[in-house]
């Protein structure tokens, strides 16, 4: 059994730090021919053709596995609505997304809790992100401690974590979170522009105030041209997504 190693720089600066409904338009009869549907399956296989919003999140391949509710991390009431999604990677290059649930789950990712600083005595978010699979570490409707302390990143995001441990393929890890990205995009109206780096939110009373994180997103510590070409393949993601249609039935 791997055991969770997580640096200490990481633990106290990073952790934070329908069958697919080709929906082809059915107002009138539509002729497919027989390469359409070869090319649609295609496209649904390599995650580029159109989904329902169910097709999509199942394609994420969710797992959830919340931390008890009312233990640790979860020890406090604290619910959310949430406006924004931030987004991390872990900096943890041996533990992956399934480590990151078990220590989360005992109650092992402790942070002093602190005037102005972390409220509740752990690390805590919602998504732990890597090549195969998302597991859901807290409901989007409870409030995480990932970012800023009692700032609106904490206050109004869901936290998602990439992770980064040794083979695993970063190309894969940042598909599946463009359309995990997508999907709560979706599920809660959040725009575009409120998908933002961990970076984005200032961390008062540290130094830096802008953690350079997700650091391989980021350029010179700042959003650049990588955090745009994420932020676009988050939105090709999105519009994926079909709405399932009402199939008119003629009368009688
Ligand atoms: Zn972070």
């Amino acid at each position: 059994m791997r055991k969770l190693i997580i640096h200490p720089i990481a633990l106290l600066f990073s952790f934070h730090c329908l069958i697919c409904t080709f929906l082809i338009c059915s107002c009138t009869t539509t002729q497919i021919g027989k390469s359409d549907l070869k090319n649609l399956k295609t496209s649904s296989k390599t995650g580029s053709g159109p989904v329902s919003p169910g097709h999509l999140y199942r394609e994420i391949k969710v797992v959830k596995r919340f931390i008890p509710r009312g233990r640790y991390g979860r020890k406090y009431k604290r619910p959310m609505k949430p406006r924004y999604i931030t987004v991390h990677s872990t900096q943890n290059y041996n533990g992956d997304a399934w480590d990151h649930a078990r220590a989360l789950e005992r109650g092992k990712l402790r942070a002093p809790k602190r005037r102005n600083g972390n409220r509740i005595g752990y690390l805590t978010w919602h998504f732990t992100i890597q090549e195969d699979v998302v597991i859901q570490h807290l409901p989007t409707i409870e409030q995480g401690e990932h970012a800023d302390f009692n700032g609106p990143g904490n206050n109004y995001s869901i936290g998602v974590e990439m992770c980064e441990h040794r083979g695993n393929s970063r190309q894969r890890t940042l598909e599946r979170t463009a359309k995990l990205c997508a999907s709560l995009m979706h599920q809660y109206q959040i725009p575009l522009k409120h998908v933002v780096p961990h970076q984005h939110w200032p961390r008062k009373g540290t130094k830096p105030e802008h953690k350079n994180c997700p650091h391989f997103l980021m350029t010179n510590g700042r959003p650049g041209k990588k955090w745009s070409q994420f932020l676009r393949s988050v939105k090709r993601q999105y519009n994926r997504i079909q709405a399932p249609q009402s199939v008119a039935i003629s009368g009688n």
